[in-house]
């Protein structure tokens, strides 16, 4: 197994070549490391940038051997990595980071709010839904409306259904495929955020100030930061992010997403080990982004500072929105960032603009 701190010239490997690849391997390449990138894609984002790419499935064990071999550390862009590739990574020689169980955690939202609720971090009311009848059952203990959600595999808003009436409950099964479910309590919330938190290999943690974000049609559209927030709801904030991240004995940066329900009353909706879209301001308003953090954290060295230097309204652009570049790269007191994919389809995350305030 490597020494830590990894010094410079060390080689990283990431799985995942996508957007969140790609800044990560930039963030690395920017403190001397090298990256290689496993990613099914030929020419991904993330290896344009890169030293090198695997091009194979994210659990082809011959890749995964090859990639375990070639690093120091392996990190991951997205949490459904299967266990059996992060045994298959360590077993080559890789440390890798985050670690297994806090994927397992992320992978399922049964297993995500049960762990949330047992380290004191406060989530809506929820029943484990198999069949029609726990779903009868959850709905009674829970009232309605409530929502549906897949219990593995949903993002971005896939994957769930909202009942609002206990007669459309057998279609909004059949909606998500029968599959096992979570059934959630609505959440009255004001306003929803997002606290982007990282952990090193010493167990400090470092917390960046709240965003708030707004969806569209289930996606992401911005985040502005730091929110406009009293100082209880950012150290309550705080509180939960090291719960989270000290009970799973984490490395690296998770994206917390929160329902902010008034009188600095949080609940967590969701966690995801890994940077995330919510963190992107960090970019332009900090002087160590979620990027370097994350890369600090999992090679060993101290993380940098949280603290913001600037507002910013971070928007996604999304599917022909980018195609606004040229207007977009004029303006004075904002920063585009392309990730450098070829096909600008329907609703594909294509770049960010981040506007300082
Ligand atoms: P998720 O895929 O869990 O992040 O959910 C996507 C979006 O659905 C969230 O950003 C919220 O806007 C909304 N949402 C999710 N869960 C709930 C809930 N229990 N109550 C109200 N709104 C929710």
């Amino acid at each position: 197994m490597p020494q830590l701190p990894l010094p410079p010239d060390s080689t990283l490997g990431i799985l995942g070549g996508g957007q969140l690849g790609r800044m990560l391997s930039q963030a690395a390449s920017r403190l001397g490391f090298d990256v290689v990138i496993l990613d099914p894609q030929p020419d991904c984002p993330a290896a344009r940038v890169s030293r090198a790419q695997i091009t194979a499935p994210y659990d082809d064990p011959d890749a995964l051997q090859a990639l375990g071999r070639l690093c120091d550390v392996v990190t991951f862009e997205f949490e459904n990595v299967p266990a059996a590739s992060v045994e298959t990574l360590a077993e080559a020689g890789a440390l890798v980071a985050p670690g297994p169980t806090a994927l397992a955690v992320a992978q399922d939202r049964v297993d995500e709010k049960t762990y949330l609720n047992a380290v004191g971090a406060p989530t809506v009311a929820f029943a484990a839904v198999t069949t029609l009848d726990d779903l009868t059952n959850a709905i009674a203990a829970l009232g309605l409306p409530a929502l549906l959600k897949t219990r593995r595999e949903g993002y971005d808003g896939k994957g769930q259904v909202w009942i609002r009436d206990a007669a459309d409950a057998e279609a909004a099964f059949d909606a998500i495929g029968r599959r096992p479910a979570v059934l959630e309590a609505a959440a009255v919330f004001q306003r929803e955020l997002s606290v982007i938190a990282a952990r090193g290999r010493d167990g400090a943690v470092a917390v960046y100030p709240l965003g708030e974000n707004v969806h569209k049609n289930g996606v992401l559209k911005t985040t502005t930061a730091p929110a406009a927030v009293d100082t209880a709801t950012q150290g309550r904030a705080e509180a939960i992010a090291a719960a989270v991240l000290d009970g799973l004995d984490y490395i690296g940066v998770m994206g917390i997403e929160l329902f902010d329900m008034g009188n600095s009353e949080l609940l967590v909706n969701e966690v995801a080990p890994r940077v995330h879209n919510t963190g992107h301001w960090t970019q332009d308003g900090c002087v160590c982004d979620q990027f370097e953090q994350h890369i600090r954290a999992v090679v060993g060295w101290p993380l940098g500072p949280t603290q913001a230097h600037a507002r910013v309204e971070m928007t996604n652009l999304l599917g022909d929105e980018v195609e606004q570049w040229r207007a977009l790269a004029a303006e004075p007191n904002a920063r585009l960032h392309l990730y450098g994919k070829h096909d600008a389809r329907p609703g594909r995350k294509m770049a960010h603009i981040n506007r300082i305030l």
